[in-house]
């Protein structure tokens, strides 16, 4: 069982398209869809910290 941290989604079995983060709070998933918007927004903020 898991649960999207971002949109609150859950899936029974987190397909490889989820992405699972270790916190101090345990286990954190993020669906498909919101792993696309965070990868985006990391990149981003990469893109920045980098150049
Ligand atoms: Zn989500």
């Amino acid at each position: 069982m898991a649960t999207c941290t971002a949109c609150g989604s859950t899936t029974d079995e987190a397909p490889v398209t989820w992405t699972a983060q270790t916190t101090e709070r345990g286990r954190q998933w993020l669906c498909e869809s919101c792993t696309r918007e965070n990868l985006r927004s990391i990149e981003g903020r990469l893109d920045e910290a980098w150049w």
